[in-house]
């Protein structure tokens, strides 16, 4: 269906979108907090998130776990399809962004500050595996 209020068809809508997905992921739009308000935009937009209401935490964790157990699921094939574990890994981290930034949480500096903690502890963090 046309959106009349752009006067634009759905293929000029969809190429615009595309157009600003592609200009997003090609112009610094790879950093960790716009991949994180953009999860979370996006969720908004597809209505997981709506005002007013708010979302149960360990409900979200274990939408996270959810995705991991598509990878593994994928794993246990015979000849797994390596694109599809990527694409749940990615999913993992889209849930992961998504919560971070409803939660107003920097994952960003959350990862570089875990990375300057474990770059500091012994090898193998001082366990067997
Ligand atoms: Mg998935």
């Amino acid at each position: 269906m046309e959106d009349k209020s752009t006067n634009k068809s759905e293929a000029e809508q969809e190429e615009v979108q595309q157009t600003t997905d592609e200009t997003c992921r090609c112009q610094g739009g790879n950093d960790m907090k716009t991949i994180q308000r953009l999860c979370h935009q996006i969720a908004t937009e597809k209505g997981f998130w709506k005002k007013g209401k708010d979302r149960n935490n360990g409900e979200l964790i274990a939408l996270m776990h959810s995705e991991l157990s598509e990878a593994l699921e994928e794993l246990r094939k015979e000849k797994p399809d390596w694109k599809h574990v990527a694409e749940e890994m990615a999913d993992t981290v889209i849930r992961i962004c998504d919560f971070c930034e409803a939660r107003d949480l920097d994952l960003n500096e959350a990862i570089w500050d875990k990375l300057d903690k474990n770059k500091k502890r012994p090898h193998m963090h001082g366990k067997s595996f």
